[in-house]
Formats: C-alpha cells, structure tokens, sequence
C-alpha cells in the first residue's frame, strides 16, 4: 500500500484532446491531477486536423502542443508519458499502476482514452488512412470535394454513407467489397444520383506515400480516385474500463450520462471512447463536462 503515491485526487488516463481539456479544467479548479498518457491518438496519421475553431487545418501534434504549453502553467496537474496497465477499486480510492512499475492512488479516475480503429486488412489501407483514406467528411470532406470518389461499404451503412458523401462530390462509387447487401430500392435511389456501385472484392488500394491513386479490384478494373471514405470497426483502445465493471453500449462505447458519470461511482469517462460523433471539438467539450462533474462530485463528497 505504501508504495502507491498518493498526491493526486484525480487521475486521467489519455492525453489527448479529451484528457488535455478535463486536465485543464481541473487544474483551473485546483485538483491535484494526474495525466498518463502513452502517446497514441487515434488521428496522428493524419497531416492535417480540420474543422475544430481557431485550429482548422494545424497537425494534430501542434494542437496537442500548444494545449501542453498552455497546461504547463498549472502546477496543479503533473504529466507523465506511460501505460496504464491495471487499475483496481478499493475503499480509499482507484489503485493504478502502470507499464514501468509506478503506482498511483486517487479517488476519481477519468478515462480519456479513445479508440482503437481496425482497419480491414487491404493492401495500402493502413498506409493511406488518415491521409487520403478518410472516415469523416467534416473533418476531410472540404479538401477532396467534387474529386473522383469512392467509398467502401455496404448494406444499411453504405447507403447512408453514400448519400452523405454524395453532398461533397458527384463523382462517386460505392464499392460493396463483394456481392451488395443494399435493398433493391436503396441501389435504385443511389443510381438515380449516378452514384456508381461496384461489386467486386478489393485486391489494393494504390498510392504514392499514402496520397491514393486508385483501387485495384479482383474483376482487374483499376478505378482512378483521390479519396476513399470508410468507417471501420473499433475496440475500446483501453480495456479497463470494462475491467472495473463499466458498462458498454451495444455499438461498444463507454456508457455515460451526459456528465461524463459511468455506471461506477468515481469512474468517468470522455471523448472518443464515449460516443460516436468523433471530433476533436467533442472531445474536448466532453473532457470539459467530466471535469466539471468530477470537481463537484470531489465537492459533494467533502459534505457527506
Ligand atoms: C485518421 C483520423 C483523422 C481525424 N481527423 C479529424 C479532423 O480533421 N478533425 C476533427 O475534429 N477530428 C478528427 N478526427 C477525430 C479526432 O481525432 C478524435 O475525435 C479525437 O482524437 C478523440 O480524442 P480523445 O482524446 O477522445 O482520444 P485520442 O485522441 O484517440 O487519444 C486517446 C489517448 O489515450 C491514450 N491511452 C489509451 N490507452 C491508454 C492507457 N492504458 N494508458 C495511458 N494512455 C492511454 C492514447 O495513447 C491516446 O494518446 C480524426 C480521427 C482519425 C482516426
């Protein structure tokens, strides 16, 4: 027991824009605050971040950057580079320790550790994602509008996906990867908006440092686009939340109320690991409403 470090009331594992901004608004409210960060956003393939106010078009490293600088100020919170590796519930608070063996006690732990995408496994998909393989047309859309397009998915997902990009450009093609799963009336409606839809399986994704030139299909037609859309699957980039009993959703967030409060008293949760509508405006506006609960709740806690 005495090897835990007992200096901080809150701990927050991820240090991105979700843990940065709970980090920055805890400190402001004057809690000892840990931050342990292992150094992995979701989005830092990606050479430029848009649509988030004051920052749009900045790496992803330069806005993490200037929010390092600025919390640096605060000598109420401490950061340290490592992996949370085990955290445990016990009476006097979150027992946490990490991959090099330091150990940490706090009553309240926030995780802000986003997720994990799981990129199907084509040739040049991981290559080009982030930069001309691209999930959000809000954050990427802008850049590749009115440009040959394609998008990979099928069924329900794909129609609507189709639809959404179909405002960005005309020039598309959905490939369903394999026989369409789309309803009768859903192909119909998407040709009526000449959006093309293309059967066969990919065989690669071509590109020049991961700028895409073209999809390779196993019918050996090459289609020429600049960008592809896809929204792969996801896991939970950390695992133990569900370890100490936090309920998931069924699409596979962290369940929350709108403060950021899980279903275990002192747990909270913000960012990418709890909803579906990832930004990095959401982010830190959720980070910012778990902070503000996380204080009352050390506050409401005091008066009992
Ligand atoms: C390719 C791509 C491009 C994007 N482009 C844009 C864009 O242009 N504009 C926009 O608004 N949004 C964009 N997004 C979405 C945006 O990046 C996310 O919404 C945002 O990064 C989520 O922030 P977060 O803090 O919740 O999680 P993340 O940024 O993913 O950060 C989670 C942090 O937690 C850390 N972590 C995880 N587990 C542990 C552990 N056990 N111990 C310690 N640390 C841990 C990770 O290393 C990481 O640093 C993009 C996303 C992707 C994937």
């Amino acid at each position: 027991m005495n090897s835990f470090e007992t200096d901080f009331e809150v701990i927050i594992i991820g240090g991105s824009y979700a843990g940065l901004s709970a980090a920055t608004s805890l400190g402001r409210a004057l809690r000892k605050v840990l931050v342990i960060d292992s150094g992995k956003p979701c989005n830092r393939q990606t050479p430029h971040s848009h649509n988030f106010l004051t920052r749009d078009g900045e790496t992803p490293a330069a806005i993490t950057q200037i929010a390092l600088e600025q919390l640096s100020m605060y000598n109420t919170v401490k950061l340290i580079a490592d992996t949370v590796t085990n955290a445990i519930a016990k009476e006097d608070g979150f027992r946490i320790q990490t991959l090099s063996g330091k150990k940490y006690i706090a009553k309240k732990v926030l995780f802000a550790t986003g997720i994990k995408d799981i990129l199907p496994d084509i040739p040049g998909f991981a290559e080009c994602w982030g930069i001309s393989v691209i999930h959000c047309p809000y954050c990427h859309g802008y850049e590749v509008r009115q440009q040959p397009t394609g998008i990979l998915g099928n069924g329900d997902g794909g129609y609507e996906y189709a639809k959404l990009i179909n405002n960005w450009t005309k020039d598309l093609t959905l490939f369903t990867n394999g026989a369409s799963t789309l309803s009768v009336e859903q192909m119909k409606t998407l040709q009526s908006r000449n959006i093309n839809i293309e059967e066969s399986k990919v065989r690669e994704i071509v590109h020049e440092n991961g700028y895409i030139k073209g999809i390779s299909l196993e019918n050996d037609r090459i289609y020429l686009i600049n960008a592809l859309y896809n929204r792969p699957a996801f896991i939970q980039h950390c695992d133990l939340p569900g370890k100490l009993g936090c309920d998931l959703t069924d699409a596979g967030y962290i369940n929350v109320d709108g403060f950021g409060r899980t279903n275990i008293p002192g747990v909270y949760a913000a960012g990418d690991s709890t909803t579906p509508m990832r930004a990095v405006s959401m982010s830190v506006a959720l980070g910012t409403a778990a902070s503000a609960f996380i204080n009352k709740d050390l506050i409401d806690n005091n008066y009992i």
